[in-house]
């Protein structure tokens, strides 16, 4: 594969530069060095997008599901071949640990393209029939060109969850990574197209969210919008679809509640916790970053997480055995630092880090944030309700069962939310009262493909993953036949 250098459009299956020829830095996190330049695109190459999409739609969406799926698997089978260029990749793109990139977000890349490159050979439509006067069949057919723009944390997992099921479906994409992640999805459209798959069916164009992101959502000729980001981003897309009644699934923010009851295993606990509040940095946007530990198990897994978090190994993301790496940008290091002040002047008190790393050599200007514990804080306190997106984490006790639950709906988001118990009954009471669109019980981020995936309120509309996926990219039409 060709050394990162320019960052181009992929477009009609071709690499072009932005018509305006103008270009964008590509920071590493981990040095604050620009390493490459990326295409700073704008609403004419959103415009030659969707016309080689559409170009491509007719024989695409006609093409035989077999030969889709065969497709769509040698992709998966690309992604695999160059997993350890691609996790490298990620990771001096997004300043995650390699070994994060290489064990988690490429693995999953790739599944998610062996999953919908089978889902397709299996997707069926329903028929019901009326005895004696007729006999319905729902065809579900592809939309046409969509589009699909994901964020940084999870670069290339989050872009291929939406373009493989838009193309299992029979759909042509115009897609937009982060500007500030670009590396790995122009990656995968080399691997896409020596994977056979025609031009135009795949266009990904690259820039500025509000410049080119926009002018995608806008574009008239896009049918639907599967997006993933930032609750005001995601206010700001459906705003503009709306009027033009696009469909939209949107996979917004989240500020996730950990509930451990006293009769949790509490090795599996702790251990989980500390994975699941500051994995990448804190920002995934399934992180527990609200941790509620029952009183009588509060002090013993107050001191032993904040011992395990304050022995997380910081440094080069890109050695293997560094377990915290930095932050996306210096813009998101500011954010989270000023959370953290934020938070001690609502009274919380930092039980470990909440200060910035500094590092030797390379990374010396890296942008790195200590692993941060804080207790004491109020529960309706801003920082137990706005979305911090980094390594921060609150922990809180709670004395009943009603309180914990209380504790964990306060607030707008409704992503997710993980419960720790031994104790079936009150697993199954509160899978069903926590607002949350997943529920994770004593374990976390384990992800069977085929379940409906997507947050309530205000972690957005609309359900990813399985046939949920398949059907939000087809238009149902029901055919009535009267014999
Ligand atoms: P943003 O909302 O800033 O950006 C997401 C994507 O949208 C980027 O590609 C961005 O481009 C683009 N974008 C920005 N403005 C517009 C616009 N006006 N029109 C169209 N596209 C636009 O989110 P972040 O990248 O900062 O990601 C972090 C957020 O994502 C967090 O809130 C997190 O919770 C959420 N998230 C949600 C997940 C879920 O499944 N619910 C999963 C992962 C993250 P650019 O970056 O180039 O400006």
């Amino acid at each position: 594969m060709n050394a990162l250098l320019n960052i181009l459009n992929f477009i009609d299956g071709e690499f072009v530069p932005a018509v305006g020829e103008s270009w964008l830095d590509n920071v590493e996190p981990a040095t604050g060095v620009i390493y490459s330049l990326l295409a700073d695109s704008d609403d004419r190459d959103v415009a030659l997008a969707v016309q080689a999409a559409e170009k491509a739609f007719p024989s695409w969406s006609n093409m035989p599901a077999t030969e889709r799926s065969r497709i769509l698997l040698r992709i998966a089978e690309g992604i695999d071949t160059h997993m350890e260029e691609l996790a490298h990749a990620e990771s001096k793109d997004s300043g995650k640990p390699v070994e994060l990139a290489r064990t988690v977000d490429i693995p999953r890349a790739r599944d998610n393209f062996h999953f919908f490159g089978t889902a397709v050979m299996h997707f069926a439509s329903e028929s019901h029939a009326m005895p004696g006067q007729a006999i319905n069949y729902t065809l579900r057919q592809p939309l046409g060109t969509v589009a699909c723009i994901s964020p940084w944390n999870l670069p290339l997992y989050l872009f291929t969850w939406k373009i493989a099921p838009a193309l299992a479906a029979g759909n042509c994409v115009v897609a937009k990574p982060s500007e500030i992640t670009p590396a790995t999805a122009w990656m995968l459209a080399d691997i896409a197209r020596a994977a056979g798959l025609p031009a135009g069916v795949l266009n990904i164009v690259h820039g500025l969210g509000p410049k080119v992101g926009a002018a995608l959502v806008d574009h008239p000729g896009i049918k639907a919008i599967s997006f993933t980001g930032g609750t005001k981003t995601g206010e700001a897309i459906a705003r503009s679809a709306a009027p033009r009644f696009k469909k939209l699934s949107l996979e917004l923010g989240g500020k996730n509640p950990n509930l451990i009851f006293a009769d949790c295993d509490y090795e599996q606990a702790l251990q989980t916790s500390v994975r699941s509040s500051l994995s990448n940095q804190g920002q995934i946007c399934l992180c527990g970053s609200r941790i509620y530990v029952e009183r009588a198990l509060y002090d013993r897994f107050r001191s032993d997480f904040v011992a395990r978090v304050a022995a997380l190994i910081q440094g080069d993301p890109l050695q293997t055995q560094t377990q915290q790496g930095a932050v996306v940008s210096q813009a998101h290091f500011d954010k989270v630092m000023a959370c953290i002040a934020l938070a001690r002047e609502e009274g919380g008190v930092v039980l470990t880090g909440g200060k910035p790393v500094k590092l030797k050599g390379r990374c010396s200007k890296g942008w790195f944030i200590e692993p941060t514990v804080i207790e004491g804080l109020a529960p309706g306190c801003r920082t137990n309700r706005e979305e911090i997106f980094g390594p921060v984490v609150t922990l809180q006790p709670f004395d009943r069962e009603d309180e914990a639950l209380a504790l964990a709906n306060d607030g707008t988001y409704g992503l997710a939310a993980t419960v720790w118990t031994q104790n079936l009954d009150r697993a199954h009471r509160l899978a069903e009262q926590l607002q949350a669109g997943v529920v994770w019980v004593n374990c976390w981020l384990l992800r069977d493909l085929r379940t409906p995936f997507g947050g309530m309120r205000d972690s957005g509309v609309g359900r990813e993953g399985g046939w949920e996926a398949m059907r939000f990219f087809t238009e149902p039409k029901n055919v009535c036949i009267k014999y």
